[in-house]
């Protein structure tokens, strides 16, 4: 008799141990366990630290208050969002920038990790795909457990994966390769470096997508901390990037919501894959098929909160926990830089990404960080190779701590 066993995916072994933020909550405890009087300050994990604005918690309390009653009560919601939030994303993120789309081209769900982590599903295990170097983990650990990839070299690239360096020869920002690919994952402003992608840049990504029959994953959780209203916040703001983009977007950085949980993702329709025989067939298709099947709809209460966002009291007062965390940048900015040290980003976004002092790598400037000024970061080389020799410090934090912690690194690796 043949014995049953439940075989597992193997390619979850294939992931590198120590994925990168429990590494650093290990060295964090440890430092704090050794040293329990030392005043933390954490500027590592991109979690937003202001309390939620208070036209979202108004509405949160409204939607509870309304789910108690029984005319006010909802259960399962429409797949795809109710039309109140659909109707107020299509309004504000869209027309206000000439960009019509269609609410059957909006999903809403519950974050933009299990998104940009999920997309990957709806195409086949053999397409190619391009990601930047350094890059967020999760469009590239999803592709590994999904089977795309070998195995990770001693760098941690994958074998199998296409990696574009992002580096200061091209601003972080690099344009497309010579070759193509089937799947690019694109994120502007970037999580890690704060590089944020011109529309000519835009444009070029469009051209060749189009050019090559590649489907960009444009993730812009950060768009609301766009400074410059000539730059681009959505991929459909270039010409042609219907036929060839999905969009996700979050509620989570712009309006504090890590902990209340909304997100979108755009797939217009039109957009299309191939099947192996050729025939063309629509993505939106695909993603409502796996949407419905897999996800029953964001809470009411939450869809609620999140379209409060949109409310004059709620935009005005989510703009100014923006403005609070891009002044937090610009501080980490002028301060570091007085310092000496040399810093990109953090002016469309709320991550400076700066080079280590001279001849200490990414994780040795963590670990001196920490035990010689108690503050805590993310090493470069975590979110990829091209990384390395590169620090991110997020601007997610109160004053206090922030001027703090420019003054502690400053008397400690201050060259000027
Ligand atoms: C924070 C972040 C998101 C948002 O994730 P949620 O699941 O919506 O909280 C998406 N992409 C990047 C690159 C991020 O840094």
């Amino acid at each position: 008799m043949l014995r049953a066993m439940a075989r597992i995916n193997e390619n979850y072994q294939k992931l590198q141990a120590g994925y990168l933020f429990p590494e650093i909550g290990r060295r964090v405890r440890a430092f704090t366990e050794a040293n329990p009087d030392a005043a933390v300050i954490r500027l590592g994990i991109g979690d937003v630290t202001e309390p939620l604005a208070p036209a979202v918690v108004a509405a949160i309390k409204d939607a509870a208050d309304a789910m108690g009653t029984a005319e006010g009560f909802h259960g399962y919601g429409p797949e795809n969002g109710y039309g109140f939030l659909l109707d107020a994303i299509l309004e504000h993120d869209y027309r206000t920038r000439g960009i019509e789309l269609d609410a059957s081209e909006i999903f809403v769900s519950d974050g933009s990790k299990q998104d940009s982590g999920n997309i990957q599903e709806i195409f086949g295990s053999e397409c190619r795909v391009l990601v930047t170097d350094p890059v967020y983990p999760v469009y590239v650990d999803s592709n590994v457990m999904a089977g795309r990839t070998g195995e990770a070299d001693d760098g941690g690239r994958y074998a199998g994966l296409a990696y574009l360096p992002a580096t200061e020869q091209n601003g972080f920002s690099p344009d497309p390769p010579a070759e193509g690919a089937d799947l690019a994952y694109l994120c502007s402003p970037n999580n890690p470096t704060g590089a944020v992608m011109t529309r000519e840049k835009m444009e070029r990504w469009v051209a060749w997508a189009r050019a090559n029959d590649t489907v960009l994953i444009f993730d812009a959780a950060y768009d609301a901390f766009i400074q410059d209203p000539e730059l681009p916040r959505s991929i459909y703001e270039i010409e042609g990037a219907r036929e060839c983009a999905i969009e996700m977007r979050s509620f989570s950085k712009r309006a504090g919501f890590t902990g209340v949980r909304c997100a979108y993702t755009v797939i217009p329709k039109g957009l299309t894959g191939t099947t192996t025989s050729g025939e063309r067939v629509e993505l939106n298709a695909l993603w409502s098929r796996r949407h419905a099947t897999k996800f029953n709809s964001v809470p009411f209460v939450i869809q609620k909160a999140a379209a409060a966002v949109f409310s004059p009291e709620g935009l005005k007062q989510t703009s100014e926990q923006v403005a609070f965390y891009m002044e937090n940048a610009r501080r980490l900015r002028e301060g570091l830089g007085a310092a000496g040290f040399t810093l990109f980003g953090g002016e469309h976004a709320p991550y400076i990404w700066m080079r280590t002092p001279e001849g200490i790598s990414s994780w040795g400037f963590f670990d001196r960080l920490l035990t010689e000024t108690h503050v805590v970061g993310t090493p470069g080389s975590g979110f990829g190779s091209a990384g390395e020799g590169y620090f991110r410090l997020s601007a997610f934090n109160s004053r206090d701590n922030v001027d703090e912690a420019i003054a502690r690194v400053s008397r400690a690796f201050g060259t000027s």
